[in-house]
């Protein structure tokens, strides 16, 4: 097993984690521990559902932030690296006007994560309504929303170091 291809989802942590998690995912030891953590997959599967569940989110800690239109599945969003969504801010010109509206996309993988997963990486999408960069204010933000947001972060980047090697653990 390659250990730069194994550790791709990780790369932005210390080298003494960076260690762990290879020890575990070449003991093929992380399915278990992840499952032993997040034991069912969340059931908004829904479109309707993600997006009732997003606006919730929102409403609760980003109340003034422009609104959200869509939050969608996307089945052409590869989860890769460092980009864990993507947040598209569309503009449509209708009549004479320039409407904007705020899109959140997400992977069509997260359909099948448990629930505590899948609201960090709306968090993090909500995020970006606000703050562009991955910057101090950002993480802020996510923080706010989400006090455990670090750790379901790199839960979810083992996940799919996992997923890659070993296959998907709650589809
Ligand atoms: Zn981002």
């Amino acid at each position: 097993m390659n250990a730069t291809r194994l550790l791709s989802y990780l790369k932005g942590y210390s080298p003494e984690l960076q260690r762990q998690a290879l020890a575990l995912l070449q003991a093929n030891k992380t399915g278990e521990l992840l499952l032993k953590k997040y034991p069912r997959p969340h059931d908004l599967a829904s479109e309707k559902a993600l997006y009732v569940y997003a606006q919730d989110i929102k409403n609760e800690f980003m109340r003034s932030s422009a609104p959200i239109s869509k939050v969608i599945y996307d089945d052409k969003i590869h989860v890769i690296n460092n980009a864990l969504g993507l947040h598209t801010y569309v503009s449509r010109v209708q009549g004479n006007k320039l409407k904007a509206k705020n899109e959140v996309r997400i992977s069509s993988m997260f359909r099948r994560v448990p629930e505590p997963l899948l609201r960090m990486i709306l968090v993090h999408e909500l995020a970006h309504l606000r703050e562009k960069e991955h910057n101090k204010a950002f993480y802020k933000l996510c923080t706010y929303m989400e006090p455990d947001y670090f750790q379901l972060e790199f839960d979810l980047r083992l996940y799919l170091c996992h997923k890659d090697e070993y296959g998907e653990l709650w589809g």
